[in-house]
């Protein structure tokens, strides 16, 4: 299942500070553009090579108890970012346009350096401090002004001299920020090669993608690359790089080949689900019968209506990796979307047992006992579907289909809970106090059920969200 979720709440908290940092600081815009329009992927199979990729990398950091994931955003542009201490943000095109797993790993060693050496937190506090230089900087720039207009001397020098107060500092303040970023740039770049080193990895990945990204701006209007924007790459910082990197024992290390492999499957997935079919079959043409050109193909052939033809090819996959869950989970997810609910819960139970319960997949499966439209599936999907959330606390879905299941059973108060919650996660704090409210008052006072509902009720929302 790749998932297109809207942006869920806990992302949103960063976006407060990425525009506060649009304000004063231009090469780091990229931040806000993601953060206007942050919308994440959600799939089970590519999360978890991310977190295959990212564990090492963040136990070598230190950072292995802080709970740090890694989450895809739905942009097909290059770039990966922190923004709240506690995720690596990497956009879809990212994992496209990375070969390699040591290529993904590598951004995935420089953004972690970002996180152990603590840059945003000092980012922050530069741009607190930017921001009274800057406003100071005006007043007297104002003043100058003021003084200038006051003299009767409107158009003499001293207006002038106002407007150069105005801009002189303010061009100081931007190039040492500015050099403060380059500082931290390099010392990410430091502090990946030596996790990648400390793991037994090569840092050639992280070489290739940086190099080849600066190259890329050289033909590129100058700054366009949203990831070139945020991790400024001149020439001498490649070549620093290069050193470093070449340095490595690991320098010629190569991915594992079932790595790689997991690698490819991920990618064609990616550009299965989200590019056009014209790309995909560019991609992977017919005449190519590899296993990741076979995935694309199957989940092409399916997202365009050809069912009966996508299940024989999914068929034919399962026979080549019969314990691959995630074939099972595209085999249940092209029925139930192909409206035959009842024959996608075997695939999906198989899809759940495969990949250890899951929680995305449990919730596909809970979706497909809700709308199979059998009562002897209600209360099995209200468990599997409990079990996920509690897991799973950032998807809406899982709500969604709890709350179908209890309307099923005719319990309102749980269904206008479950509703509610659901409400919370995208963010629509009004619809989530509504149903809130209604819930309240069909549970019992004191109740877990009422209790959780008037934690809804009550709920702060967090800044720039709807009230
Ligand atoms: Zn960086």
């Amino acid at each position: 299942m790749l998932l297109r979720m809207a942006l869920h709440r806990k992302a949103r908290k960063f976006t407060a500070i990425a525009a506060a940092v649009a304000l004063i600081l231009a090469p780091i815009p990229a931040i806000t553009q993601e953060g206007e329009k942050l919308a994440l992927l959600r799939d089970t199979e590519t999360e978890q090579l991310l977190r295959d990729y990212s564990r090492p990398i963040l136990r070598a950091a230190g950072l292995e108890k802080q709970n740090i994931q890694v989450t895809i955003i739905n942009q097909a542009a290059f770039n990966a970012f922190v923004a709240d201490g506690r995720r690596i943000f990497v956009n879809h095109g990212a994992l496209l346009q990375s070969e390699t797993p040591n290529q993904i790993i590598g951004v995935l060693a420089h953004e972690t350096g970002h996180l152990a050496g603590g840059h945003l937190a000092r980012l922050r506090e530069q741009l607190a401090q930017a921001q009274t230089q800057m406003i100071i900087a005006m007043l007297l720039g104002l003043g100058a002004m003021a003084a200038g207009a006051k003299s009767g001397n409107t158009n003499s020098g001293l207006t002038n001299a106002g407007a150069a107060a105005l801009a002189g500092p303010q061009n100081m303040i931007l190039r040492s920020l500015l050099s403060y970023q380059r500082q931290q740039e390099e010392s990410a770049d430091r502090a990946g090669v030596k996790f990648l080193t400390a793991t037994g990895q090569s840092a050639r990945g992280m070489y290739e993608t940086f190099k080849r990204l600066s190259n890329d701006t050289l033909f590129a209007a100058h700054g366009s690359d949203p990831y070139f924007q945020s991790h400024p790459m001149p020439a001498d910082r490649v070549a620093a790089l290069e050193e470093l990197a070449r340095s490595s024992p690991y320098w010629d290390k190569k991915d594992d080949p079932s790595l790689q492999l997991r690698h490819d499957m991920m990618r064609a997935k990616i550009s299965a689900f989200l590019e056009r079919q014209d790309t995909v079959y560019r991609r992977y043409p017919l005449s190519s019968d590899t296993l990741p050109a076979r995935y694309a193909h199957a989940i092409t052939t399916y997202l365009h209506g050809d069912l009966r033809n996508a299940l024989t090819q999914i068929d034919a996959l399962i026979q080549t990796q019969p314990n691959n869950p995630y074939f099972y989970e595209l085999r249940g997810q092209a029925l139930m979307e192909g409206g035959r609910p009842a024959e996608a819960v075997a695939p999906l139970r198989k899809a759940v047992q495969l990949s250890n319960n899951a929680p995305l997949i449990e919730m596909l499966l809970g979706q497909a006992l809700v709308a199979s439209d059998n009562k002897a599936y209600v209360d099995e999907a209200i468990t599997i579907l409990r079990a996920a959330v509690a897991r799973e606390s950032e998807a809406p879905i899982g709500y969604t289909q709890l709350a179908m299941a209890f309307g099923r059973k005719g319990d309102l108060a749980e269904a206008d809970l479950a509703s509610a919650q659901a409400a919370f996660l995208r963010g629509d704090n009004k619809t989530a106090r509504d149903l809130a409210s209604r819930a309240k008052t069909r549970f019992a006072v004191g109740t877990p059920g009422w209790v959780k509902a008037d934690d809804i009720v009550t709920a702060k929302p967090l800044p720039g969200q709807k009230k």
